[in-house]
């Protein structure tokens, strides 16, 4: 068995019923398919045997690179890169599906690079991302509960989640030590229009520096406690800033933005 390298997050699918619900959860038949990290191939030979139009891999690994040529030759494009340094809007001329049992320590980056900077014309059709389990859990949070916070309204803004299961550490090699989740993402037709993503990030930051207390503080040091915001958006000050709705923070950062034009 392959020696996994613990630096590059490397901890392989061999759970053949998860391997399936993954390809299963977007469509691959005639799509370009871009997967990232994909390791030894477990998850590429399946997606195959779906018939993309194309499948074209990242892996950061040359020694796996080496290995993946070997195994598919000429049946995908392989870019030995590292995932954070490309730009895949300029790799396809249509919308593309992705693929990616990333390592959880470039996650984030990943989240940042894909979704919180993601521009309107969206370069994929569905993301099918692994998690850590907890990560996925604040992604997926609703509002009115203890996981709700920037990372559900940043991550919700352009993109509908659906979570589609939780995965077991058995089920890779060698076991990670979390548990983890496969969400997909799928772009909105219908998003709040903000016009500076760093607006909410910064609105949100704000809200949430202080979870616990009440939103007056945070409300007054953006809006100086003005008072036609919180009627139009209906905003009681002594609620917590998770009991704003994904909704509310959208529009509380296009108030932000008029305050400012
Ligand atoms: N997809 C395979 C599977 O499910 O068995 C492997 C998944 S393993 C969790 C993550 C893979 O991503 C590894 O093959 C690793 O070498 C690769 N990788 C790690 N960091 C990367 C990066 N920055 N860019 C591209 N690939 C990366």
């Amino acid at each position: 068995m392959i020696k996994a390298k613990k630096s590059l997050g490397q901890n392989f699918l061999i759970d053949k019923n998860i391997i399936e619900k993954i390809i299963n959860s977007a469509a691959i038949k005639d799509k370009i398919i871009l997967e990232i990290g994909p390791g030894t191939g477990n998850l590429t030979e399946y997606i195959l045997k779906k018939n993309p139009k194309k499948i074209l891999v990242i892996e950061k690994d040359s020694n796996l690179t080496v290995d993946l040529k070997n195994k598919f030759n000429k049946k995908i494009t392989i870019i030995n890169e590292d995932v954070l340094k490309i730009n895949e809007t300029s790799l396809f001329k249509e919308k593309v599906t992705v693929f990616g049992n990333l390592p959880y320590n470039i996650s984030t980056e990943i989240l940042s690079k894909w979704i919180i900077n993601l521009k309107d014309n969206f370069w994929f059709d569905c993301l099918v991302l692994m998690f850590q389990k907890e990560v996925a859990e604040r992604i997926i949070a609703e509002f009115n509960t203890s996981n709700y916070g920037r990372l559900s309204i940043i991550s919700n803004w352009k993109l509908n989640i659906k979570k589609i299961c939780d995965i077991k550490p058995e089920s890779f090699y060698p076991k990670p030590k979390v548990d983890s989740s496969l969400l997909c993402f799928y772009p909105k037709k219908n998003f709040v229009k903000i016009n500076d993503a760093n607006n909410l990030e910064k609105v949100t930051r704000i809200f949430f520096n202080q979870r616990r207390k009440m939103l007056k503080k945070p409300f007054n040091q953006l809006f100086n406690g003005n008072q036609k915001i919180l009627n139009k958006l209906r905003i009681d000050l002594n609620l917590r800033p998770q009991n704003l709705s994904l909704d509310t923070y959208y529009k509380l950062t296009c108030e932000y933005e008029n305050l400012r034009s």
